[in-house]
């Protein structure tokens, strides 16, 4: 749009010129002539204002479409620093510096960029397991407890949500089945590989829905919850690992000032 109205105000111009030209030379002809070419050439001028005001109106939205993009490439930045600070490192394309409103192809290029980031983004959070594996209250939580079968004080490696019998488990990010079976204390369980180092742990399962080696989706249901293995009721015992490390879930399961993309 800027070309256009330069090339109009050009054009304008020159046919300025040309007739203020065309008045001089004709100066001692026909007064009438002289009348109407003048008018013409004020009719001329008050078009090439108007153009002028639409040319920086124009710019003058482009400016401000451009400081909104540069406000979005800010907020994309800062949830990319919150990955870096979870030790997730994502390279983003280069959105660069202000760019001039009046070029149009910059900021088509500029507004493209960051629709690259966002979608870079988005693909990796549905990588780390933030969420909730199964829609119940939290029962038990991460960390020293007292044993429920024997009393005494021992570390719990996940946390406990209540469950109704069969209640559906989902996957809390894609990943592959790393194992699905049965496995001592936790009954029937499934564990679930994901990039960047996580695994996540779904214990007491009624019933196990996936097979080793199978991919699965964030959301994806893998079983349903059940009281298998060392349990004294329906619930699902959920743990996050990251490489080897335990997590603590809680801090997985919400998107709160831990984990706020
Ligand atoms: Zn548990």
């Amino acid at each position: 749009m800027g070309k256009n109205y330069t090339k109009v105000y050009l054009t304008v111009l020159g046919l300025i010129s040309v007739i203020s030209l065309f008045i001089a030379l004709k100066s001692s002809g026909n007064r009438e002539e002289i009348e109407k070419l003048r008018k013409e050439v004020n009719l001329l001028r008050e078009e090439l204002t108007k153009k002028e005001e639409q040319l920086k109106k124009a710019v003058e939205e482009k400016e401000k479409l451009a400081r909104k993009l540069k406000s979005i490439e800010e907020k994309i930045k800062k949830a990319n620093k919150t990955l870096r600070r979870k030790g997730i490192k994502i390279k983003l394309p280069q959105g660069g510096l202000f760019i001039p409103a009046d070029r149009k192809e910059n900021l088509e290029f500029y507004a493209s960029t960051l629709e690259n980031s966002m979608e870079k983004l988005l693909k990796v959070m549905a990588e780390i397991p933030v969420g909730v594996p199964l829609y119940g209250r939290l029962t038990s939580r991460f960390g020293y407890r007292k044993d429920p079968f024997n009393g005494k004080l021992a570390f719990h490696a996940g946390i406990d949500l209540r469950a109704q019998p069969r209640q559906p488990v989902f996957a809390t990010a894609n990943g592959i089945v790393k194992f699905a079976g049965w496995s001592g204390g936790y009954g029937k369980l499934v564990i679930i590989k994901h990039k960047y180092g996580y695994e996540t742990y779904y214990g007491h399962l009624f019933k196990i829905r996936v097979k080793k080696g199978q991919r699965v989706k964030a959301g994806t249901v893998i079983g349903y919850a059940g009281s298998t293995g060392r349990s004294t009721g329906v619930h699902l015992h959920y743990e996050i690992r990251r490489y080897g490390r335990l997590l603590n879930p809680l801090k997985y399961l919400y998107l709160n000032r831990y984990n706020a993309f």
